[in-house]
């Protein structure tokens, strides 16, 4: 038995599973809920907005399924950073008392996380920044507002309240922006167990990514290349997963340090089509091959028919209504489990337990009563 954690295994056999809520995406209780379920699916580490609301109620979710399910490893808790202007890190905003009386609303129909709704406008928790509406609409009314988070102020209060993984989003010609955010985390880096670098695809790429890897190096914990395919668009089709799938190709051909993650257009197809070119690990353990995969506007948008039924049934605790808790984790598993497949057969991919969860301490947990032992049951053993 190796005493690696469960998700640090994960990335070294290649089922690497991490959820995406959103860089920009404050709705506390769906990112409860969405947490909720996707611990409960096994998934590796869950990255969530570098604000203090969400990182609390992300790890209280976090609590609640480790007492539904205490054997299950805790995922690494990951926030997300920008060091300079991102569209992961902005909010679409408008004044409806601007709107025509007449207008079809084709930004409500568009809208993947119906953070519109007329009259009241922008529900801005909900927004997490797509840019599907603002060419949507006939008047031009909706506008885009960036985001920059302030790494001096953000990074210690991150770190206090106990995350294992900060991810810093860049762009080729960021360089100067990245130094500033790394002068700040460097001499803290040995309080994480991962550091993720997101980058999107330019012509200049690798050679941006070689001068980021000279400049953290050497680093106390484990680095991630997240290649981001095509941004936020996973939910749009079959086709985004293929911008995903080759600028993970292109990454691993450079052999930089550290691991290969893809994301951005990455939904229920991306793991036929790493296999279909022999990018999975288990097809070539000689081979770089990726580490797994980040899922974020598709894997939420799974679970959008579970939050609408909370919602009818006019109650927000998932927990409390187990069948729609377990009709989500077998949604949640369905999207997880493919990667997983994969580890079938290597050893010491499973059942590790977890050294660094991100969680905080457990001692304010209520005692388990006959309520828990009920949701605990039908989580354990569906029908
Ligand atoms: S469509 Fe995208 S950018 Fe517009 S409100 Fe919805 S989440 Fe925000
Ligand atoms: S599409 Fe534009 S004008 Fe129409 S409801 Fe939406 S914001 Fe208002």
């Amino acid at each position: 038995m190796t005493n690696l954690s469960h998700s640090l295994n994960s990335l070294q056999t290649g089922t690497w599973f991490k959820l995406i809520c959103g860089a920009s995406f404050q709705d506390l209780p769906t990112i409860r809920n969405l947490v909720l379920t996707y611990a409960l699916a096994s998934v590796d580490c869950i990255d969530v907005a570098a604000d203090p609301a969400v990182v609390r109620i992300t790890q209280a979710a976090l609590r609640i399924a480790h007492q539904l399910q205490p054997q299950r490893p805790q995922p690494w808790l990951m926030v997300s950073l920008n060091d300079g202007i991102d569209p992961h890190f902005r909010k679409a905003d408008f004044d409806p008392t601007q709107c025509p009386v007449d207008c079809p609303r084709p930004c409500e129909v568009i809208c993947p996380t119906a953070a519109i709704a007329l009259p009241n406008g922008i529900n801005r928790d909900r927004c997490y920044g797509c840019g599907r509406c603002w060419p949507v609409c006939p008047q031009g009314l909706i506008q885009e507002h960036a985001h920059i988070y302030e790494p001096r102020t953000i990074i210690p209060q991150v770190l206090d309240l106990g995350i294992a993984a900060i991810e810093i989003h860049t762009q080729v010609g960021n360089f100067e922006g990245f130094k500033r955010v790394w002068q700040v985390l460097q001499p803290h880096c040995d309080r994480l167990q991962l550091l993720a670098i997101s980058c999107p695809d330019h012509p200049e790429l690798i050679s941006y990514l070689r001068a980021i890897a000279d400049l953290i190096s050497p680093l106390p914990c484990e680095l991630v290349w997240q290649t981001d395919g095509r941004p936020m668009s996973g939910d749009l089709g079959k086709g985004t997963t293929h911008a995903a799938v080759r600028l993970a190709q292109k990454v691993l051909a450079a052999e930089l340090p550290g691991y290969v993650q893809l994301a951005g257009g990455t939904n229920a197809h991306t793991v036929t089509k790493l296999a279909e070119q022999g990018l999975l690990q288990h097809q070539n353990p000689e081979r770089r091959a990726v580490a797994g995969a980040a899922y974020g506007s598709y894997a939420r948008k799974l679970l959008m028919p579970i939050w609408q039924e909370l919602e009818q049934r006019k109650t927000s605790h998932l927990e409390d209504q187990p069948d729609l808790l377990q009709r989500a984790i077998a949604l949640a598993k369905n999207l997880v489990q493919p990667l997983k497949q994969h580890s079938q057969g290597v050893p010491g991919s499973t059942g590790l337990a977890s050294q660094n969860s991100g969680l905080g301490a457990l001692t304010d947990l209520p005692q388990q009563d006959a309520r828990l032992k009920r949701q605990r049951a039908i989580v354990e053993h569906p029908s």
